[in-house]
């Protein structure tokens, strides 16, 4: 019955639509590109109503013919998954080859196929910043899904630790921390960030914090750390002028690490300043056997001013007698032992390095002298100064990161602005 009133509320209004038609005649006109198409109102009607009868015969065919179920037949998708899968290891392969244009072709076709999933569209992205254009929508699209949001952060990181920009990494390491406050890498990396960039304070909070996690360092890495994080504390205090808390900090960090040869030169010279020189030989004497270095033999063999040159040659065989394996020994008791004319010691300290070879520059310079001053003998010594040009270098302080070399310690590179990467070079 409801049926049949709206039929004829249809027919009743398709009548009085056709009555309103005649009484109202209009023409539809449509120009486009110098074309003009002109038909009559009552065209256009029954092309829309033609349109109309298209349109639901279409859907009854689809309905009929059950033509949807094509799409959705779970042979068919599961085909086209595996098609997708498989230009996805395509788009892989290639990147690992690093032909990353070839990797986004790949990586879209398997968009086509498995749509945008999290594993297409990590391949996209990464592919993407390798061709570095600057524009990375993947990342963008990542980056809304809680899911990802670690791995788009991870890829910035990545991407500022290779422009070296430390301003940038720290922050974010300590966003990803947030989430992820036991990680190891991130929190080994927090405290190295936070060093190269200089705060000393913070990156000591870092390494605490790096310790308490099994495994982010070893044991022996962790008393390094502490030890120039230590050193460079006292320098602070020691340009503050607190000399106390500054001499209090350098022994902390030889307590960490007894090789750090420059807390201990920093201590002695602080020892020094305050003419405790028996505090300061202590120091000394103790990291010569395990660390000797150009600067330390400077200090060691200048401690006493006030000594003649036989009592300083005793004083410095006494010492070098415990570290006779380093040819810092051998260059230092040489020169303590020209000055005090004790020939055959000074000639002996520079064969024993000849013959172990560690010969350097400083050994035959030093033979050199020993020749002028021993015999007068000039054509000697210019023999030994002609071997000097062709020896290798001297150990010196160098950046095992850029390999710049450097006339004292530095705790951070000034070239290439790495922590702890200047070490003196054997
Ligand atoms: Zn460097």
């Amino acid at each position: 019955m409801i049926r049949l009133t709206i039929y004829i509320i249809l027919a009743i209004m398709l009548a009085l639509g056709a009555a309103w038609m005649t009484t109202n005649p209009g023409q539809i006109l449509i120009t486009w590109q110098g074309w003009e198409v002109r038909f009559s109102m009552a065209v256009m009607v029954l092309l829309v109503l033609f349109y109309t009868v298209m349109l639901w015969f279409t859907v009854w065919l689809f309905k009929k013919l059950n033509i949807s179920t094509y799409f959705t037949d779970p042979k068919r998708l599961a085909a086209k998954r595996k098609k997708g899968e498989n230009d996805l290891d395509l788009a892989w392969s290639a990147f690992a080859l690093e032909e990353y244009k070839e990797a986004i072709k790949f990586g879209l076709r398997a968009k086509s196929k498995l749509g945008e999933n999290g594993s297409v569209l990590r391949l996209l992205a990464s592919a993407t910043s390798k061709i570095g254009d600057g524009k990375n929508p993947y990342l963008d699209t990542l980056k809304a899904s809680s899911a990802s949001m670690v791995w788009v952060d991870k890829q910035q990181l990545d991407h500022y630790l290779y422009q070296r920009s430390w301003g940038d990494a720290a922050p974010l390491v300590q966003k990803m921390l947030d989430s992820h406050p036991n990680n190891k890498e991130l929190l080994k990396l927090d405290f190295l960030l936070l060093a190269r960039l200089g705060n000393w304070q913070e990156a000591k909070l870092a390494l605490l914090n790096a310790r308490r996690e099994k495994g982010a360092m070893t044991p022996s890495m962790y008393k390094h750390y502490s030890a120039v994080i230590d050193y460079c504390l006292a320098q602070e205090k020691k340009a503050a002028g607190s000399k106390m808390e500054s001499l209090n900090l350098l022994k902390s960090s030889l307590k960490s690490d007894p090789m750090f040869a420059p807390a201990a030169l920093s201590a002695a010279r602080l020892y020094i300043e305050q003419d405790d020189r028996k505090s300061a030989e202590k120091i000394l004497t103790a990291i010569w056997k395990q660390a000797p270095n150009a600067e330390l033999s400077e200090t060691i063999a200048e401690l006493y001013p006030q000594e003649s040159s036989g009592e300083t040659f005793r004083r410095i065989k006494k010492i070098t007698e415990n570290a006779s394996d380093f040819s810092e020994s051998h260059h230092l008791l040489a020169s303590v032992a020209i000055d005090s004319e004790q020939w055959p010691d000074a000639r002996r300290a520079l064969e024993s390095i000849i013959n172990s070879n560690m010969a350097s520059k400083t050994t035959y310079q030093t033979l050199a002298l020993l020749e002028r001053k021993q015999k007068s003998d000039k054509k000697a010594s210019d023999k030994f100064i002609e071997k000097s040009e062709n020896a290798k270098a001297d150990n010196h302080w160098q950046c095992n990161d850029c390999h710049k070399i450097f006339p004292h310690y530095l705790p951070t590179c000034t070239h290439c602005h790495e922590f702890d990467s200047i070490e003196w070079s054997r």
